[in-house]
């Protein structure tokens, strides 16, 4: 890394061995270094960070910035661009428990309702054949699994659970269950996306941990900071998608809708003008296509969702380079 100083190294050690840091601590590491606050110095910021990506991208490397899902706050990682699980875990983890890490990780964005999380029991209990038959669809059924994993023994998932827990690849959420950790949260974003799940529709990141619509029919969830940043009075809150109020339930907005009909009465012609646009809104939105919104939500995490803290605007150029071009291929 002939273009790096040694306060670059620093940056990118620390991160190696410590692993994942808050946004905080990754500051004042920079600031020890470098004698400059990054919020003042946000294009030294950018800049240092550009160039330590530069470089490590010749080895499929890459240092980025997420927010854990479960508090909004960010957080920067070095992650391993190579997609796949046996580069990443298997210097620690024998395939028994990568499989097992990744049907957890499955169950847990599978939530249909947004929390984010799975019970304990759930965690312990996922069926880790159903992994074996994904990765080998061509290969046979459940008859090829192989002994390891057949006889991975609760208590060994017990511990592995712990450990992944442990090294920040899930966590214990403050309710007791088990979510993504912060590790899986800069690891995961593409396979995030390639595997579907559902974005929050203001930052087009993945709705791992989100609010969902009460509106029936309406699929928008959004994340409980993005919200809060976008709207940050509760009673302004709407769904950006279907433009109803966001938190109230059904039975409650009828109510409010009624209300709002009466007032609308005289003009029939602006509400179904009003609600054909709702409609479309709505459909647009299902429509826009994926690289799309993920521009777009770029540029709305940096302006909106980070605006005092450089952070994670400063990994956003590269990370989009390296995205597209991840995709191209
Ligand atoms: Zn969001
Ligand atoms: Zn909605």
């Amino acid at each position: 890394m002939p273009n790096l100083s040694w306060r670059h190294h620093a940056l990118v050690q620390a991160l190696l061995s410590r692993g994942p840091m808050s946004e905080t601590k990754f500051h004042s590491l920079f600031h020890a270094l470098t004698k400059k606050d990054p919020g003042s110095h946000k294009q030294l910021f950018n800049e240092c960070l550009l160039a330590i990506n530069k470089e490590l991208a010749y080895v499929q490397f890459e240092l980025r910035a997420c927010r854990n899902q479960y508090d909004g706050e960010v957080c920067y990682g070095v992650v391993n661009n190579v997609a796949d699980e046996q580069a990443k875990l298997g210097t620690k983890y024998s395939v028994p428990q990568i499989t097992f890490y990744k049907s957890v990780v499955e169950a847990i964005v599978n939530d249909v309702t947004g929390q984010g999380c799975i019970s304990n029991i759930s965690a312990l209990n996922v069926q880790l054949e159903c992994q074996l038959a994904i990765g080998s669809q061509s290969q046979g059924g459940p008859s090829t699994i192989p002994p390891a994993i057949r006889n991975f023994t609760m208590s060994q998932k017990e511990k592995t659970l712990e450990e992944l827990v442990k090294d920040g690849w899930l966590c214990s959420t403050s309710d007791g269950n088990i979510g993504l950790g912060v590790r899986s949260f800069l690891d995961l974003r593409s396979w995030l996306r390639m595997n579907d799940v559902p974005t929050c529709d203001i930052c087009n990141e993945a709705g791992v941990k989100a609010e969902l619509c009460h509106k029936e029919g309406c699929m928008v969830r959004i994340h409980s900071y993005c919200l809060k940043k976008k709207f940050p009075r509760q009673a302004e809150r709407v769904c950006t998608g279907c433009g109803s109020s966001w938190g109230i339930r059904a039975s409650n907005r009828d109510l409010v809708e009624e209300e709002e009909n009466e007032e609308l009465n005289e003009s029939t012609q602006a509400q179904s003008q009003a609600q054909a646009q709702a409609q479309s809104q709505a459909a647009s939105s299902l429509r826009r296509s994926p690289r799309k919104r993920l521009r777009s939500c770029k540029l709305e995490q940096i302006e909106t969702n980070n605006p005092g803290s450089s952070g994670a605007s400063n990994v956003n150029p590269e990370r989009r380079t390296t995205r597209r071009s991840v995709r191209q291929r």
